[in-house]
């Protein structure tokens, strides 16, 4: 019989990626913060971005969650081709999701839609929500922990636009999600746009985008260009940290992705992630070596 991976390391180390997620920013998203409270000129802005820089501090400093909301549970998992046999992972990364809410702690948020109750541990149908990929030539386990706030969530949007709205119907959509958003979704955001596709794909591969490091360009020069024309209208919507009126802190960065369309669709799909981006990445080697990509372990 082949030998299976050790599901006991791929547990411990997902509860540490959720305590990483909940306690720190990686290291690109408080670098951008940081920045952004120096370059915003607008005095109610600045001094709700002074609050956040010194919240994450603390947070950090005192191994306490950033924010009260700290998520639903969401995992990313690249799975290498030549990685050894993992056996029960998604009864791995729900061990973890209810470790993790009790040893970090993280509030119990998954509640049953249909008759009401919490879990009391962030697991439930379909909860933890798995995204799995397969990574051809690689040899290891990538697991990103990413445990999504509600506030942001729910100004997440989907269009079905006609294919003659083109570019800038898409470029409308956006904007008018942003502008509809205001300051609800805990801003300064980062947005995330799937386009084409279907549907469930556009809304899909805009979340995913949400993994990306701030300030990384889309290699496609046309869609870079859009990312920085988009990041650049949305941060002139004023609304600013917190949605108290600011030049430059709507918007830490867009991030943008795209599939092929059906000739009849143009799917655009807008997600949106608060300041609090949390997200934990790790790798896991077969010879069991634990690489942690965006945060540093003490
Ligand atoms: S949207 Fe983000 S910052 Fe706002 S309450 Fe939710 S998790 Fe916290």
């Amino acid at each position: 019989m082949t030998e299976t991976f050790d599901n006991n390391l791929i547990e411990d180390t997902t509860v540490k990626l959720l305590k990483f997620a909940a306690t720190q920013l990686p290291n690109d998203v408080s670098e951008a913060l940081k920045k952004m409270y120096e370059a915003e000129t607008k005095p109610t802005s600045k001094a709700a971005l002074k609050t956040i820089v010194e919240n994450f501090g603390i947070a950090e400093e005192t191994s306490t969650p950033m924010c009260q909301d700290t998520g639903i549970h969401i995992y990313y998992v690249n799975i290498g081709e030549n990685f050894p046999k993992v056996v029960g992972i998604e009864e791995t990364l729900r061990k973890a999701s209810a470790r993790a809410t009790k040893e970090v702690p993280m509030r119990p948020n998954a509640v049953n839609p249909i008759v009401g109750g919490n879990s009391g541990d962030n697991t439930g149908r379909h909860i933890p929500f798995i995204n799995y990929d397969f990574i051809p030539g690689a040899d290891y386990l990538e697991i990103t922990a990413f445990p999504k706030g509600g506030g942001s969530e729910n100004m997440c949007a989907l269009a079905m636009l006609k294919p003659g709205q083109g570019i800038k119907g898409i470029k409308k959509f956006v904007i008018d999600s942003i502008m509809n958003a205001g300051g609800q979704p805990c801003p300064p955001v980062i947005v995330g746009v799937g386009i084409g596709g279907g549907a469930d794909i556009a809304l899909k591969l805009g979340k995913k985008q949400l993994m990306r490091p701030l300030g990384q360009r889309h290699s496609d020069p046309k869609i870079a260009q859009l990312e920085e024309d988009l990041l650049k209208a949305i941060n002139m919507t004023g609304f600013g940290s917190m949605g108290l009126g600011g030049d430059v802190s709507t918007a830490l960065d867009v991030k943008i992705e795209y599939a092929h369309r059906h000739p009849a669709s143009l799917p655009v799909g807008v997600t949106i992630q608060c300041w609090a981006a949390r997200r934990a990445t790790c790798r896991i080697y077969p010879d069991k070596r634990v690489e942690f990509l965006t945060h540093k372990e003490a």
